[in-house]
């Protein structure tokens, strides 16, 4: 990353409007991602004087600040508290503190990376994702679209009982992920996330189907439900592993994820 320019933005409308003026202006999470790259940036946004640092709950959602460091999430109470501890222990895995207390939850959503441990496991979660120029969507579609969607500025997770799995396989413990697995149960509902694979992370939606409404799925049904994940979502090979290992990570990760949220009340 080369940075001609550094421009701190006043207020939103004020780094958006630099950022539609040319193609090489470049909004800033933590820059920890940028850094590694070779772009040429015109004009560098950033966003820290804007006041999306912070995280706020209300009865029914958890409001994080695009700007929020990955150790304020992974530190806060009410991240710890949602889904057995989930979303903490999937940013516990990012390599150590001093990374951590500059890279951002909106850089890390916002660069789509198909590694994302964020990613994975907020997507088993009810997430909306709030943009400027005024925008919301759910994260699932955020994935899914590849326009240009401005400005990240909160993550919304819905609040609920929750119970909760993840797991990332990486070579070395500050490794990528080689295969990672979130599943959540809430009361009517299944949600399977495999993420890495290497492609970014998707829900296994006819898996999730496959078992919804069973309130204690033997293991027969346990094996089956994490064949048809497995089935479902597209694996592939890359330096890191064949496609043949991931499918066998992903079958022995998601049959044990089932079993732990199941195995509480079964
Ligand atoms: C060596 C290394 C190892 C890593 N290991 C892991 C790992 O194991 N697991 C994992 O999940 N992640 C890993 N990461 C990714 C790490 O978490 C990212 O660097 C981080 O997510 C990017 O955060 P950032 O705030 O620094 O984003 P930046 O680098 O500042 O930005 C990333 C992208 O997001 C855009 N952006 C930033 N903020 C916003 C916003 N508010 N709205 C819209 N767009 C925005 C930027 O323009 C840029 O395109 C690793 C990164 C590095 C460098």
């Amino acid at each position: 990353m080369n940075i001609k320019t550094f421009h701190k933005a006043t207020d939103l409308k004020d780094a958006h409007t630099m950022l539609q003026a040319s193609k090489d202006n470049v909004l800033l999470g933590g820059g920890t991602w940028l850094k590694m790259t070779s772009r040429q940036i015109e004009n560098a946004i950033d966003l820290s004087a804007l006041g999306l640092e912070k995280i706020t709950e209300t009865d029914e959602e958890i409001i994080i600040g695009a700007m929020t460091t990955l150790n304020q999430y992974k530190n806060h109470q009410a991240i710890k508290d949602i889904g057995d501890g989930i979303l903490t222990a999937a940013v516990s895995t990012i390599l150590g503190d001093a990374f951590r207390n500059i890279a951002t939850i909106g850089g890390s959503i916002a660069g789509r990376f198909a590694f994302s441990d964020v990613i994975t496991s907020l997507l088993v979660f009810d997430v909306t994702l709030v943009f400027y120029p005024e925008q919301k969507m759910t994260l699932e579609t955020f994935l899914s679209v590849r326009k240009d969607t401005g400005i990240l500025t909160e993550i919304r997770i819905r609040k609920e009982q929750t119970r909760g799995f993840f797991y990332k396989v990486g070579q070395t413990s500050n490794d990528f992920s080689t295969i990672n697995v979130a599943i959540t149960r809430t009361k009517g509902k299944t949600n399977i996330v495999i993420g890495a694979r290497p492609a970014i992370a998707a829900r296994a939606v006819s898996a999730m189907a496959m078992i919804e409404g069973i309130p204690c799925p033997d293991d027969e049904t346990i094996t089956k439900v994490s064949e048809e994940a497995v089935r479902s979502l597209g694996f592939a090979d890359n330096h890191q592993a064949s496609k043949a290992y991931r499918e066998s990570l992903a079958m022995t990760y998601v049959r044990r994820g089932l079993k732990e949220v199941y195995g509480h009340d079964c």
